[in-house]
């Protein structure tokens, strides 16, 4: 149990899915709870069409949707909302110190719930034509190339998700994975095969964007012979995995695996007594939405117990 003058009896960093969860939980255990957001809640999910496989939506759910009600019931139990980017988690002092762009907080117990945010190439001409070619966002940007082809980089189930989720408004999706396998589910890679619009570029890498103003071609590589290829496409979705936000911990006392993931046990205790993590930020994180608001919720929980000692 905690005694600790603090401002907020919990804060949570983060405010998508997972910090909404832990805020619903901790505002309904008549914890204090703020959550610090860097620009709207929702996180991932504000950028997913529709949620397929979320339990109690038979026939999906729109992300948008669903993170305007995660983030109404959190608030209608009394969650706070502040829109301040975090800067850095003083963890050495009780109460912790959250310091953000704007001033800093203090609470007794502290949520790590951040996330992570989509992998880059990092080759010549992605930045360039970046918002003008190059894309991350399907449901975003995929209006852009009706009835015009695109390509997508990736061979997990972002990509052929995204792929499919494509094929409805272009003419033609071609798929570029740098391996002759997929690493996408069973089900999504079959609904991939079936699609009479998305066709495959196997053992292939994109070594290039190139343009005049906008996107008009990638230089592509074949990984087993080394030969070079142009290939004519206005667009590219590039959907290559994730890595966690916990720029803000890098100097800190709050271990992490070798990828920047924060180490928790089961119950999304850090090695800092009072500082939870829950997510996809997590090691371990099944980066799943169900399994996301599952962590927010045991956190939340773990929390109220370290600060109650109930
Ligand atoms: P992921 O599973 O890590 O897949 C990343 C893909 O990008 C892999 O195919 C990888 O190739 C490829 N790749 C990585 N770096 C590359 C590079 N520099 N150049 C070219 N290709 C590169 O990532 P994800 O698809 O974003 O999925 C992340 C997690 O979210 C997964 O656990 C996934 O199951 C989950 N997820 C689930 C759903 C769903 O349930 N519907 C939807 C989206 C995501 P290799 O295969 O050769 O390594």
């Amino acid at each position: 149990m905690t005694d600790a003058k603090a401002d907020y009896d919990v804060i949570i960093i983060g405010g998508g899915a997972t910090g909404l969860a832990a805020a619903l939980y901790s505002a309904r255990a008549m914890q204090k709870t703020l959550i610090l957001e860097k620009i709207a809640c929702g996180g991932q999910i504000l950028i997913t069409d529709v949620i397929e496989n979320y339990p109690g939506f038979p026939d999906g759910v729109t992300g948008p949707e669903l993170a305007q009600l995660y983030e109404k019931q959190a608030v209608k139990a009394g969650a706070e909302v502040k829109y301040e980017m975090v800067e850095s988690l003083r963890t050495d002092q009780t109460p912790k110190v959250v310091v953000t762009s704007d001033g800093q907080y203090t609470a007794k117990a502290v949520i790590i719930a951040t996330g992570g945010e989509h992998n880059k190439l990092g080759v010549p001409g992605e930045e360039t034509y970046a918002g003008k070619g190059v894309s991350y966002c399907a449901t975003c940007d995929g209006n852009f190339f009706r009835n015009q082809p695109v390509a997508v980089v990736g061979g997990g189930d972002s990509a052929v998700q995204e792929a499919l989720y494509l094929t409805q408004m272009t003419n033609k999706v071609t798929l570029i994975h740098r391996r002759d396998q997929l690493r996408a589910s069973r089900i999504l890679q079959e609904r991939a095969f079936a699609s009479p619009k998305l066709e495959f570029k196997w053992n292939t890498m994109v070594e290039e964007v190139r343009g005049n103003g906008l996107m008009e071609s990638l230089l592509l590589k074949d990984v087993n012979t080394g030969d070079p290829s142009v290939f004519h496409v206005p667009g590219l979705f590039v959907f290559i995995g994730f890595h966690p936000n916990t720029q803000f911990l890098h100097n800190g006392s709050i271990r992490l695996d070798g990828g920047g993931h924060v180490i928790t046990n089961i119950r999304m205790e850090t090695n800092v007594p009072g500082i939870f993590a829950a997510g996809d930020v997590r090691a371990q994180s099944d980066r799943q939405l169900g399994s996301a608001v599952g962590d927010g919720i045991t956190a939340a929980l773990s929390a109220y117990h370290y600060i109650t000692g109930e």
